[in-house]
């Protein structure tokens, strides 16, 4: 530690241990990054960065752990009982949990105490259910004669490399820790460079919960750190959420292995907003579906096409809706929104709003009052954006709507489809036609109807098109982390 946390609002927080370690050992770390609050853009940490031979060992040592018999041998009854410990320490230190989110990503911490946690916490929940459920079938040979006997197995695929952002840190480790450990492998978690302090918590409290050394590891550090760990040919498996950017280099990285990937990246999700919806709510929800964690969210509804006999009417009360905004720090209980995570991203969202301007695009007053300090962004609405605009084509991540009228629904359609990304779609009409249409044409993985930003472990959830490959949640993740074997027997 470099500096005071009493000074950022979180009397007497204790940081985790930020020590790299392999199988329970120390590792000597020569580089750090500086841990920065984005409220009061002070480094509180210094955080270590594993080198390639630093992730070498803590994935030998995850590989071992992943063969040994004190977790190989476990009976799935007794897996699940680790994952329901795992997640009763959770809940006993939701309030730490929370506070280190919040001063982490500068989210607002009562947000993160009634949303952040207790999802990741439901997660693993859900999964630790799965472990007794995974088993295989038995069956006959359909073209071959003769008598066979032949049944499945599904394995744990070994080792798997979870790679994660820093806009829900550790719901996004949940959504990988969970089912793998379910599915019966090992995890090597590697959160983002600005966020590390909850998947360094979350080990700790597996430590206490019981688990074996090496199930669960952490490696802290920078894109190189991740690139070491996705290249590492122990890793069967790489689980990411991120930039399309990265996600491509982790593909590429899997090749001379063949490892299994599952990408979860960037999105433009489209909404659209019928003449007949009902606008009390379907307003204030595309309001929320684009600034909610300052636009920080991969599936957040930032393109909006209204229809033109309402357009007025619902940009207005969308820029009263992000005027009326509370932005402030995150130990402040009354904040709404946080700030962007860093100088890097705030002068990445301003340069979109600057050009976007430069280029003619009307923005509309905001109210909102920023704070002295930290990388604040004012919740912004663009009127009229041209579909070639960049802002209306590229994933701004912050809290910045791009919108325009149409005049009928299938135009709308086509102008959502017409990206790159397809993660999610949204539709706000009380015709049902209309909404079982409009869900079935519409690119995306997942298409909300007269709602915005649910996530459920009951539900797959992934991107077509530029968004990513695969799927996590529901019960569809579960085969992301097992190998199927067939066994055929003669008698
Ligand atoms: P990033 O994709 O570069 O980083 C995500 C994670 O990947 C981090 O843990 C990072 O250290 C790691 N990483 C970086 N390079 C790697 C490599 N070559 N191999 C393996 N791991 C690597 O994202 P970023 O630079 O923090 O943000 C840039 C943009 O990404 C944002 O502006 C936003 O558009 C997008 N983003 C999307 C999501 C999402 O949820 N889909 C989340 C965060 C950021």
């Amino acid at each position: 530690m470099t500096g005071d946390t009493n000074l950022l609002g979180f009397d007497g927080l204790e940081l985790p241990d930020l020590a790299l370690t392999a199988g329970g050992d120390r590792l000597a770390s020569a580089a750090t990054l500086p841990d920065v609050d984005p409220c009061s853009e002070t480094a509180f940490a210094d955080v270590p960065v594993a080198s390639a031979s630093q992730v070498d060992q803590v994935v030998e040592a995850a590989w071992l752990a992943f063969r040994a018999p004190a977790w190989r041998g476990l009976a799935p009854l007794a897996r699940e009982r680790l994952l329901h410990k795992l997640a009763d320490a959770m809940e006993a230190d939701l309030p730490r949990l929370a506070a280190l989110e919040a001063l982490d990503t500068g989210k607002p911490v009562g947000i993160v105490e009634a949303v952040d946690i207790p999802a990741a916490i439901s997660w693993l929940r859900v999964y630790a259910g799965w472990p007794s459920k995974l088993a295989g079938r038995a069956g006959t040979l359909s073209a071959t004669p003769g008598d066979y006997h032949v049944y499945s197995r599904r394995e744990p695929i070994g080792v798997v490399a979870a790679i994660t952002p820093w806009n829900f840190p550790l719901v996004l480790a949940m959504w990988k820790v969970a089912p793998a450990l379910a599915a019966g492998c090992t995890v090597v978690l590697k959160p983002a460079p600005e966020t590390p302090l909850s998947a360094l918590r979350l080990v700790e409290l597996a430590r206490i919960a019981g688990f074996p050394e090496g199930v669960l590891s952490v490696v802290t550090g920078d894109g190189a750190t991740g690139a070491a760990l996705a290249a590492h040919p122990r890793i069967a498996k790489v689980a990411f959420t991120g930039s399309t950017t990265t996600g491509q280099a982790i593909l590429a990285a899997s090749v001379p292995d063949l490892k299994r990937v599952t990408l979860e990246l960037g999105g433009k999700s489209p909404s659209i907003i019928c003449a007949d919806a009902v606008l009390a709510s379907a307003i204030p929800q595309a309001a929320m579906g684009c600034f909610f964690n300052s636009g920080q969210v991969c599936y957040a509804g930032t393109r909006l096409y209204v229809h033109r006999s309402v357009y007025d009417e619902v940009l207005e009360g969308i820029a009263a809706v992000g005027s009326a905004q509370k932005l402030g720090p995150s130990s402040d209980r009354a904040s709404q929104l946080g700030p962007l995570i860093s100088a890097r991203q705030h002068e990445r969202v301003t340069g979109f709003v600057e050009r976007a301007r430069a280029a003619g695009i009307e923005a509309m007053p905001s109210a909102a009052v920023l704070p002295e300090r930290g990388f604040y962004h004012a919740p912004t609405v663009l009127r009229n954006v041209p579909a070639d605009a960049e802002v209306m084509r590229d994933e701004v991540f912050g809290p910045v709507l791009a919108t325009a009228p149409f005049d009928d629904i299938e135009e709308a359609i086509a102008r959502a489809n017409d990206s790159a990304f397809g993660l999610a779609a949204h539709v706000f009409s009380r015709d049902l036609a209309t909404a079982h249409r409009a869900s079935a044409a519409l690119e995306a993985g997942t298409v909300f109807v007269n709602c915005v930003m649910l996530a459920d472990p009951a539900f797959p959830f992934g991107g077509m098109k530029m968004s990513g490959i695969g799927r996590e949640n529901g019960s569809e993740v579960l085969d992301a982390y097992l190998e199927p074997k067939s066994v055929v027997m003669a008698l």
